[in-house]
């Protein structure tokens, strides 16, 4: 069996998701621009988390070449190289590519770089995915070399930049070494299993909540294709999970919804409006919120980007930083004036469409 890390990954979210990715490639959604530009931020804040260990030696990514990789590595290690970017291991059929390795006495520290805020989750335990990919690594990995401890290098959002970026506040490093030791203990038998059942016809698994946990899977298409495109279980907003048991008794679409069966008041709402048909719309919430507005009336609507690595001072990472705005004014005599504003791409924005913003809506008032 040959499995790289991502795939590891995959089957461990769903193993019918790495039959299908080993066997029905075609059956993929191939993925969209946004998941394409979440990618690229992710390249650039592996890139700039080597600065954190600088004089260090990439291995080239070459897809034509990854025995010269490997090789490569070896090279490295041998050598006395301290710091290694992309050190590129296969063992056990299992490939790996650790974003630093970090050369500490006699064994190795290895470094997984992530673009998010955080390696653990709001109970302080470690990321379910970020283990398994840090455990893989390991696991590939020590076969090879001795390795001391495993780390999650991430973004600290409590960084605000004042002057050049502070690499050192810029990130944050998370010792996970326990974790990943205890999670060793697994993978002999998730590859086992894995290897079993790519041995094997399509597995018989159904939907679930793991088509979206902790990714959204791309072979929803081919999977959901028995669910209704409009009106489903799935289109109930606020069920609560309740989704869930429906479809466990077959029930898909929201007509087939037995009467006895109960949701919470938006649900209830919202299944109400969908029998009889009718536009619900809450006329006197509406006008108690009308009378509360006095003319000019200022509509106002904005636009903000974000950055992982704060390119202005006073800018944090992913602090939501407006840039543009379109203020339309309606005056009593029905008049309507519009204003706008938009930053230049190359100076923080902030401060000058604030000034404008003050100025534009005050001189409306
Ligand atoms: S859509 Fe769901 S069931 Fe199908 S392969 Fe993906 S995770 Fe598995």
């Amino acid at each position: 069996m040959h499995l790289s890390k991502s795939q590891y990954i995959r089957g461990r979210q769903c193993l019918k998701s790495l039959w299908l990715y080993k066997n029905r490639p075609e059956l993929r959604t191939v993925s969209d621009d946004a998941q394409a530009s979440l990618f690229n931020t992710g390249i650039s804040i592996g890139e700039l988390a080597r600065d954190l260990f600088s004089s260090g030696v990439e291995i080239t990514f070459n897809p034509d070449d990854f025995n010269g990789m490997i090789e490569k590595t070896k090279e490295l290690m041998d050598n006395d190289t301290k710091v290694i970017y992309e050190a590129t291991f296969r063992e056990d059929g299992i490939f790996a590519m650790a974003d630093i390795l970090v050369r500490n006495g006699e064994a190795w520290d290895m470094y997984e770089v992530k673009g998010s805020t955080s390696a653990r989750d709001d109970k302080g335990i470690v990321k379910n995915h970020y283990l398994q990919d840090a455990s893989i690594q390991w696991y590939a990995l020590a076969k090879c070399i001795r390795l001391n401890k495993a780390y999650i290098v991430h973004i600290d959002n409590s960084y605000t930049r004042n002057g050049a970026l502070e690499i050192e506040k810029l990130f944050a490093i998370d010792d996970i070494t326990v974790e990943v030791k205890e999670e060793l203990e697994n993978i002999e038998e998730e590859l086992a299993n894995m290897e079993q059942v790519l041995s094997e016809d399509l597995p018989d698994i159904d939907i679930g909540k793991h088509c979206d946990n902790p990714y959204s899977c791309d072979f929803s298409s081919h999977c959901w294709k028995h669910i209704p495109k409009e009106n489903s279980v799935f289109d109930i907003s606020y069920a609560m999970g309740k989704q869930w048991t429906l479809y466990e008794q077959g029930i898909t679409h929201i007509d087939d919804i037995p009467d006895d069966f109960t949701f919470g008041a938006n649900a209830t709402l919202q299944l109400k409006h969908h029998e009889s048909q009718e536009i619900h719309i809450d006329k006197e919430e509406i006008e108690k919120f009308l009378d509360t507005i006095e003319y000019p009336i200022n509509f106002f609507d904005f636009e903000t980007f974000q950055n992982a690595i704060p390119r202005f001072d006073q800018q944090r990472p992913y602090a939501q930083m407006p840039f543009q705005y379109s203020l339309h004014i309606l005056h009593e005599d029905g008049t309507l004036e519009h204003k706008e504003f938009l930053g230049d791409e190359n100076s923080d924005p902030r401060e000058p469409l604030i000034r404008q913003m003050l100025q534009d809506i005050n001189n409306s008032l």
